[in-house]
């Protein structure tokens, strides 16, 4: 029984108001990855890259258990393509670039290996290609979560809710919520959301925290504050890959068991920042998770008497 993420593996080129960078490896399949092979062991890959992508990012994560036979490779084209820039405050960037390249051939075909999926994890891609995946897997999987982006909203709204009225769960932050549903208030906006078809949403406010709605219930997870954010590119993606590892690993989908998910999501994303590309996700240890994770116990953490 497996994980499947499927999602873009890129190069990304980041400006914040702190630093630049050249083209680095990004791509929500890889952060996701990444984050989640610190939790589970059968990680199923989907994706597509160009001859350009490295080959020891591959080798990196082959050598975490990540499994390969659902990523095509392209030698001669190029890997999927995104630049962004950091506004003063970290929470809000602008898109300066997507470049599809390989990802406009995009036709996933599932590995016959990969009908074992138990968890899909789709994250950011086409939403028609996020349909196709689900639409080949013969044994509907225990959970399917799926994260998406406003570029999605704004040129194929038809097809994304379509995806969406198959998903369990969706993750989109704040202005993503607010412009798939028209309202403003979160609130109201997640009514409408899980009227659509999940039955979990999750929305995701950056440096504030995430909201996990499930029918009448929300439960809140924070943010960690942080002396210094880095660069938050991926941190999305690497919180998806936190909260579906920590599934996966205890094979619990229960809405008490996801409150602990976002909190190891968040912790997850906390690392990722703090560093350019997934550098910091290559670097931690378990121990590192653990004493992270604490921290988020002591942040919430307190003791009231009312009279
Ligand atoms: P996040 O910061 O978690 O929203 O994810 C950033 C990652 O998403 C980057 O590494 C990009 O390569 C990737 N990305 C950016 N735009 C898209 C898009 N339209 N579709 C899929 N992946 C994208």
């Amino acid at each position: 029984m497996s994980l499947l993420i499927a999602g873009t593996m890129a190069f990304d080129a980041i400006e914040t108001p702190f630093g630049k960078t050249d083209k680095i490896v990004g791509g929500s399949a890889t952060y996701a990855a990444w984050s989640a092979s610190q939790f589970t062991h059968t990680i199923k890959q989907i994706s597509i890259i160009g001859g350009d992508f490295p080959e020891e990012e591959i080798a990196a994560l082959k050598a975490k258990g990540v499994q390969f036979d659902g990523v095509e490779q392209i030698q001669d084209e190029k890997s999927f393509f995104w630049s962004g820039r950091y506004h003063m405050d970290m929470n809000t960037r602008d898109t300066l670039i997507t470049d599809l390249n390989v990802l406009e051939k995009f036709n996933p075909q599932l590995p016959d290996s990969y009908q074992d999926c138990e968890f899909l994890m789709l994250g950011n891609l086409m939403p028609s290609l996020q349909t196709q995946i689900i639409q080949q897997l013969k044994n509907r999987p225990k959970l399917i979560i799926m994260d998406t982006m406003n570029f999605w909203m704004d040129i194929a709204m038809d097809d994304l809710k379509k995806t969406i009225g198959m998903v369990d769960l969706l993750m989109v932050n704040d202005g993503e919520a607010r412009q798939l549903s028209g309202e403003y208030s979160l609130v109201k906006a997640a009514q409408k959301i899980m009227d659509m078809g999940p039955k979990f949403l999750i929305i995701k406010k950056g440096e504030h925290g995430a909201l996990l709605f499930h029918a009448n219930h929300v439960f809140f997870a924070p943010a960690l504050p942080l002396e210094e954010v880095f660069d938050p590119t991926g941190a999305g993606d690497t919180f998806a890959g936190g909260f579906i590892g920590h599934l996966a690993r205890t094979k619990d989908i229960s809405y008490n068991n996801m409150k602990t998910a976002i909190i190891i999501g968040s912790a997850m994303a906390s690392f990722v920042v703090e560093k350019f590309g997934a550098q910091r996700l290559k670097e931690i240890s378990k121990e590192d998770i653990a004493k992270r994770l604490n921290q988020f116990v002591d942040l919430v953490n307190f003791d009231i008497d009312i009279e």
